[in-house]
């Protein structure tokens, strides 16, 4: 189903977002510098799905407006370390700190779900048999 362009989008340099029970909020100016679905076993895990929804932006671009988010910190089989922010309430994911700089929100978390547009896959040689890998993306290798 296709939506005409510009109806239903929040103004571009302010986005919102919370968790489920709305404890947790934040905001997001600028765009992403990537919007990717991650099939890596952590991802899968975590998300408590077959992809991650990661809408990837600078650090910086990320407020904490409500709540404080608990967070679990793991090594990535890629050897970098992510920070994963959730909330302690209702569970829901609200977004990764990356080694690098970056912010791996979750585009479940955003408010207006039509903000996230995939354009990539990740990790696709960890996903399962019954995941739903679009074929018409590129799909990035697990060490990049
Ligand atoms: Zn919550
Ligand atoms: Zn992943």
């Amino acid at each position: 189903m296709k939506k005409e362009p510009g109806t239903t989008k929040e103004p571009k340099d302010q986005l919102t977002g919370s968790c489920l029970c709305g404890a947790v909020s934040f905001s997001i100016v600028g765009d992403p510098v990537a919007q990717l679905l991650c099939f890596c076993s952590d991802c899968r895990r975590i998300s408590g799905a077959d992809a991650y929804a990661a809408y990837v932006v600078p650090r910086p671009a990320l407020t904490l407006k409500t709540g404080t988010p608990t967070s679990y910190t793991v090594t990535a089989a890629s050897g970098r370390v992510n920070k994963r922010n959730f909330c302690g309430t209702c569970g829901s994911r609200l977004w990764a700190d990356l080694e690098m700089g970056l912010a791996s929100v979750s585009g479940t978390a955003l408010s207006d779900p039509e903000i996230f547009k995939p354009t990539m896959v990740h990790c696709e040689s960890d996903a399962p048999t019954w995941a739903r890998i679009p074929e018409q993306m590129e799909s990035l290798p697990p060490t990049s």
